[in-house]
């Protein structure tokens, strides 16, 4: 798997260092409110592990699973729930932990599914940010780290289900995925 990354872009430790930065600003945040954070599956399960521990605060947590349709290194925009939430959200306060935002497209769309659920509020927290690629207006209210517009796995994320169990974050290599 190593020799297939370019470069490394975020190593172990610098990932930890923003998960546990970004797990007290929202434990102080929500201190006193009911929160449930939900995962978005798969890319987000490691992120959402990790961060999840870093909250010191109760926390409810979640999953959703989404399929989008096209070519499997970029997001199409077109979604379907695959795995749904278990409970109601009503009266909760949400926070969405997704891995990156590309487009905006993704995260815009559960934003807006469950914002429509009665929750008493709803925010998004991402580990990677590609601003430069944004097509549509989405708020991130908590962001680990910008970076530019490459093409990375590890630390969650995949090409073609591979390169998940990466450690860190790293820029695939282009022949592999062109
Ligand atoms: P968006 O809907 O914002 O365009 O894209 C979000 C989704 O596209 C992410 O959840 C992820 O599945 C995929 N994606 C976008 N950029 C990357 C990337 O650099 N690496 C990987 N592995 N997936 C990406």
């Amino acid at each position: 798997m190593h020799t297939d990354i370019e470069q490394v872009l975020l190593t172990p430790e610098q990932i930890q260092a923003k998960v546990t930065e970004l797990g007290r600003q929202i434990s102080v945040d929500y201190k006193g409110k009911d929160l449930l954070a939900v995962g978005i599956l798969k890319g987000a399960a490691i992120f959402f592990a990790d961060l999840i521990r870093a909250i010191q605060i109760p926390a409810q947590m979640d999953f959703i699973a989404i399929s989008s349709y096209g070519a499997s290194s970029l997001s199409t925009g077109v979604h379907k729930i695959i795995k749904d939430l278990d409970q109601s959200i009503t009266g909760q306060h949400v926070l969405l932990v997704e891995d990156i935002v590309d487009s905006g497209l993704t995260l815009r769309f559960l934003r807006d599914y469950l914002a429509q659920r009665e929750a008493a509020s709803v925010k998004t927290c991402v580990l990677l940010d590609k601003l430069s690629r944004r097509q549509i207006e989405v708020s991130v209210d908590y962001r680990g780290f910008s970076i530019p517009d490459e093409f990375v796995v590890g630390y969650g994320l995949d090409y073609s289900e591979k390169y998940r169990n990466l450690p860190y974050l790293g820029i695939l290599r282009r022949d592999i995925y062109e």
